[in-house]
C-alpha cells in the first residue's frame, strides 16, 4: 500500500487529538470491558451503548459474575438495547471462559474466535486494544473508511469485497501504534466519515482519499444487491366475437382488484383445458407476442393468445362479472395497464 506509513501517521495524530479516549471501557481497560463494549457497540451507537455500559459492569463486574447470573437477568440489563442473541452469545461465552479457560479471558486468537458471538474484527478489538496484541479490526466504520479512501467497490457483505478490506486493514495497521489505530478508525468512521455526510475538509486522510477526490463518496461502501425480483407468469386468453372481447372484473381486493382484465391461466395446459371444457379447442387460435409487466414484488410475464369466435358459446356468456366490450373504442371501465395495451393492439391488428 503507497500511503501506509503516511495514513498510519495521520489517522494516529488525529486520533490522539480528536479521537474518543475517556469512554467508560477505556478508564481501567480489561479485556472483559473491551469485549462488552465491543458486543454493546454492534449495530448500535456509543449514546446508546454507555448507560447500558455502565449499569451491566455494575452488576457483572467481572467475567465470574456474568457466568453467574440466570440469563433472565443478564436479558433484563440489556433491555432495549436489542439484537438479543449477543445477550445470549455473551452469557454462554463466558460460562465457557470460566469452565474452559479457569475464569481468564484467553488470549490467543484462535480460542477467541471460538467463543459464542465473537468474530474476527471483535477478537481483533479485544487483542490490540485490551491486550497489546499486534491484529486488525474490520468493523462497520472501518468497511466506510477504507473503501472510501481506496475506493473500494461493492458491497462489503459479498465474501471477496470484505477479503479486499481485510487485507488493506492488515496493510495499513501500524506495527507499533495498533492500538490508537484501531481506535482511530472506529472513532473516523463514526465522526468525520460518516455515511450521509462526510466532512472531508476536516479529515486527515483527505489528501489521498479516492472518495473524496473524486467526490463519490455516497458509493462507498457499495449497497447490498436488492434481491432478484421473481417472475411468475400467467396465460391469457382474449376471446374475440366480431369487434367485442370478453372481459371479467376482478374481484376487489388483491392484484388488480375491481379492474377489468382478460381470462387468466396460471399454465398453457389449464388454458387449454378450459377451451376443451368449453367446446372451443377448434377454433383459430393467434399466440400473440408476450410481454412483461413488473409490480414491486414480481414480474409478470404475460402471454396472450387470441380466439377468434364465430358465434358465443352459452357457457362463456353465462360467467357473472364477464362482460362482452367493444374493442374500439376502448371500454370506459377500470383497465389493467396490460389489458388496456391488449386492447389497444387488437383495435389497430386483428390477425385473421
Ligand atoms: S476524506 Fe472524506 S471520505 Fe475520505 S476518509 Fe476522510 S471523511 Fe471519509
Amino acid at each position: 500500500m503507497q500511503y501506509a506509513t503516511w495514513f498510519a501517521e495521520q489517522l494516529v495524530h488525529w486520533q490522539q487529538q480528536h479521537g474518543r479516549n475517556n469512554l467508560p471501557w477505556q478508564v481501567q481497560k480489561s479485556p472483559y470491558k473491551t469485549w462488552l463494549s465491543e458486543v454493546m457497540l454492534q449495530q448500535t451507537q456509543v449514546a446508546t451503548v454507555i448507560p447500558y455500559f455502565e449499569r451491566f459492569v455494575q452488576r457483572f463486574p467481572d467475567i465470574q459474575s456474568l457466568a453467574q447470573a440466570p440469563i433472565d437477568e443478564v436479558l433484563h440489563l440489556w433491555t432495549g438495547l436489542g439484537y438479543y442473541a449477543r445477550a445470549r452469545n455473551l452469557h454462554k461465552a463466558a460460562v465457557e471462559i470460566v469452565t474452559e479457560h479457569a475464569g481468564q479471558f484467553p488470549t490467543d486468537f484462535e480460542q477467541i474466535v471460538a467463543l459464542p458471538g465473537i468474530g474476527r474484527s471483535t477478537a481483533g478489538a479485544i487483542l490490540s486494544l485490551a491486550l497489546g496484541q499486534h491484529y486488525p479490526i474490520l468493523d462497520g466504520n472501518c468497511k466506510r473508511v477504507l473503501a472510501r479512501f481506496a475506493g473500494i467497490a461493492g458491497w462489503p457483505g459479498q465474501k471477496q469485497v470484505e477479503q479486499q478490506l481485510w487485507q488493506l486493514a492488515e496493510q495499513l495497521t501500524p506495527a507499533d501504534t495498533f492500538a490508537e489505530f484501531n481506535q482511530g478508525m472506529m472513532d473516523l468512521g463514526a465522526s468525520l466519515c460518516s455515511r450521509s455526510k462526510p466532512r472531508c475538509a476536516e479529515c486527515p486522510l483527505q489528501r489521498h482519499c479516492l472518495a473524496a477526490l473524486q467526490g463519490d463518496q455516497a458509493l462507498y461502501p457499495g449497497k447490498k444487491p436488492k434481491k432478484a425480483i421473481p417472475e411468475k407468469q400467467s396465460f391469457w386468453l382474449l376471446l374475440q366475437h366480431q369487434q367485442q372481447v370478453y372481459m371479467l372484473q376482478r374481484p376487489a381486493s388483491g392484484l388488480w382488484g375491481g379492474l377489468f382484465g382478460f381470462l387468466e391461466f396460471n399454465s398453457a395446459e389449464l388454458r387449454d383445458e378450459y377451451l376443451s371444457l368449453q367446446g372451443l379447442a377448434a377454433m383459430p387460435k393467434y399466440e400473440l407476442a408476450g410481454f412483461r409487466h413488473t409490480f414491486s414484488h414480481f414480474h409478470l410475464w404475460i402471454q396472450p393468445m387470441l380466439l377468434k369466435l364465430e358465434r358465443l358459446p352459452a357457457m362463456v356468456q353465462e360467467q357473472s362479472t364477464a362482460t362482452w366490450f367493444t374493442i374500439d373504442p376502448i371500454p370506459e371501465v377500470g383497465l389493467s395497464a396490460p389489458a388496456k395495451q391488449l386492447l389497444q393492439q387488437l383495435a389497430v391488428y386483428s390477425p385473421d
